[in-house]
């Protein structure tokens, strides 16, 4: 198939299933599912590309199908769930920027995504917040930036930032390096996983022409590894352009130790580096979708026995309230003494390392 380059990632944009009527007539809603469109309450809106949907087997507990079909575990919000379950609100210093850890900054470039993802953190904001981007929202953002030095990265998300025009996202790329020609840019984006055919070759070259530039994506299963997706990230990587990719770890889609194991292998094939696996975060109406902590816990120590240490992820969590980002490493250390330390491996056999070399 002859790739257009401009016309049809926009033509199956346009074309996502957005309500229970677009879907085709033998999908026959799981009672789950059912039930969730049954009620009459505040929904986070659905948005599913005919791509990512024919991923998806009939059943009802099809891993990628339980990353695009809301079921009516979103209806319930636990105690410990906030809207906004990173705490990010109270540090945003532009309409579109939020600057909370010291050296890098936030910029919410786009309020919709070609899939809406039932496990999503932002799905507040998502749901609140629509609105274009206009270009003093940028300037805004970019005269910040100017003003605060402290700041290496700006993280560009939303959202999903791809989903806007090649051309408007060039502007604001170009609006940033202008007033902060050292800016180190990162693109979260799922694009890669949901409509591949978004990733042209166009915008691969004309996201190259900004290094340093990373795009961290969202790979949570091996069976979104496709042809497509895997020619997408081709298109980035043959561009010079360096793939992260940032799992959240998810009830009965990856909560398994050799789903992540050949997840990592394979995004390593596609030269894609496994950055982070995340604990789901406390967002309303996700509960059904997060994994045990104490469960992520033992799927990580047996990983790391499994996958070498370039395909191992690092298990991370946002904490509530806006603690921020931490690494959740189980540490090997057992006992640190004048002259040694003493290490456990994964099998549970001591070892000691000097303290001292000569
Ligand atoms: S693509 Fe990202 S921002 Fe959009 S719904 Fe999925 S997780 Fe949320």
């Amino acid at each position: 198939m002859v790739e257009s380059d401009t016309g049809d990632w926009k033509k199956q944009l346009s074309e996502c299933y957005r309500s229970v009527a677009d879907f085709p007539e033998n999908f026959k809603l799981s009672p789950l599912e059912a039930k969730y469109f049954k009620t009459e309450s505040d929904r986070f809106q659905i948005s599913i590309p005919e791509y990512y949907f024919s991923l998806a087997s009939t059943n009802d507990d099809d891993p990628i199908r339980r990353q695009f079909m809301p079921q009516s575990g979103e209806q319930i919000t636990l105690s410990c769930e906030t809207d906004d379950p990173l705490g990010e609100t109270p540090h945003k210093v532009t309409q579109r920027l939020i600057h909370r850890y010291r050296d890098r900054a936030l910029f919410l470039a786009s309020d919709t995504c070609a899939m809406y993802c039932r496990h999503c953190f932002r799905r507040d904001y998502l749901s609140t917040n629509p609105s274009a981007l206009n270009k003093k929202e940028i300037e805004n953002a970019a005269k910040y930036i100017r003003d605060h030095l402290e700041i290496k990265e700006l993280i560009i998300s939303g959202g999903d930032p791809l989903i806007l025009d090649d051309s408007i996202f060039e502007n604001l790329l170009t609006v940033f390096r202008d007033y902060r020609p050292d800016i180190i840019f990162r693109v979260a984006s799922r694009m890669p996983v949901v409509l591949p055919s978004r990733i042209t070759n166009s915008l691969s070259r004309l996201l190259s022409r900004f290094k340093p530039l990373f795009i961290i994506t969202q790979f949570n299963h091996p069976k979104e590894l496709t042809i497509s997706s895997r020619q997408a990230l081709s298109r980035l990587v043959g561009n010079g352009i360096p793939v992260f990719n940032q799992s959240v770890l998810l009830n009965s889609v990856n909560d398994s130790v050799d789903i992540l194991a050949e997840l990592c292998q394979e995004l390593l094939r596609a030269s894609v580096k496994p950055y982070y696996l995340f604990q789901g975060d406390l967002a309303a109406g996700t509960s059904h979708m997060r994994v045990p902590i104490i469960r992520g816990f033992e799927i990580m120590k047996e990983l790391r026995t499994k996958i070498s240490g370039l395909a191992m992820p690092v298990y991370a969590v946002d904490l509530p309230g806006g603690g921020g980002k931490i690494l959740l490493t189980e540490s090997y250390i057992q006992k640190i003494t004048d002259t040694e330390v003493i290490f456990k491996d994964p099998s549970g056999k001591e070892y000691s390392y000097p303290v001292e070399t000569p």
